[in-house]
């Protein structure tokens, strides 16, 4: 078993933490700032082993230098992107594997947001660190790659085991969830789920991580099928990616 930690950092953006207890090995996935997961660390007596990097926007890796220089944890992240990364310990291949105590990671590019974007995955435990690649009811933004991209590394990640929970790096659940329902006004499960996450948030408590059964059923960038969408995109019998490429064009003017 592994413990996490969702810390909720910046404005809107989340760090985790996965540690294991056989070996006290700890990882922080992402680093907006370093404050909040040193207390984090420091509340539970827990030392960082490593630091994983999704992607190299300033809101997931700013906090890294002084997280490093206090805790001395390794830095991984992808070969690809390593130009405009922190200085890396460990740079991986396209197809990463890495260890945290007995549990295995792969890595795997997710680009769309970024091109370099990568995801970790812990399958034994039934973890996912998406970043800003599938997001809570949404998906990041197209910055850098096209829709195509981000459609693919979506349905990849639609593959892992439907019990995952899906670490993703912000919260934006609430605003997702309304432009969902403007697709899928009828989805019962949406509907339940914007009733639970208003509740959430009413307390100031994260949304995430989230099941990935319950983003299969709920995030209309992992429902390009569904035929209520699809009718209110008048795309009918379009391939997914074109339904996918729609879905996020309304979802950047909404
Ligand atoms: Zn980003
Ligand atoms: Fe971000």
């Amino acid at each position: 078993m592994l413990d996490l930690v969702t810390i909720p950092c910046l404005k809107d953006n989340y760090a985790y933490l996965v540690h294991d207890p056989e070996t006290g090995e700890t990882a922080v996935v992402d680093v907006p700032e370093a404050a909040p997961i040193m207390a984090e660390l420091a509340r539970r007596d827990w030392r960082l082993s490593d630091i994983w990097i999704t992607h190299h926007h300033g809101d997931h890796i700013d906090g890294i230098p002084e997280l490093r220089a206090a805790t001395g944890a390794l830095v991984t992240g992808a070969a690809a992107d390593a130009q405009r990364l922190p200085p890396l310990d460990l740079a991986l291949p396209d197809e990463g594997a890495l260890t945290l105590g007995r549990h295995a990671v792969e890595t795997f590019p997710v680009p769309g947001h970024t091109v370099g974007h990568i995801a970790y995955s812990i399958p034994a435990a039934k973890l996912a660190f998406t970043g800003d690649s599938l997001m809570s009811a949404g998906c990041g933004r197209l910055f850098e790659g096209t829709a195509l991209q981000m459609h693919t590394a979506l349905q990849r990640l639609a593959r892992l085991h439907p019990d995952t929970l899906v670490c993703s790096g912000h919260e934006y659940t609430a605003s997702n969830i309304r432009f969902a329902l403007t697709l899928e006004p009828s989805n019962t499960r949406l509907i339940s789920r914007s009733e639970r996450v208003a509740t959430l948030r009413a307390k100031g408590e994260p949304t995430l991580p989230v099941a990935l059964s319950e983003e299969l059923a709920t995030n209309p960038f992992l429902r390009t099928h569904s035929a209520e969408i699809r009718a209110n995109l008048d795309l009918g019998t379009a391939p997914d990616a074109t339904v996918f490429a729609e879905i996020r064009a309304r979802k950047d003017r909404f």
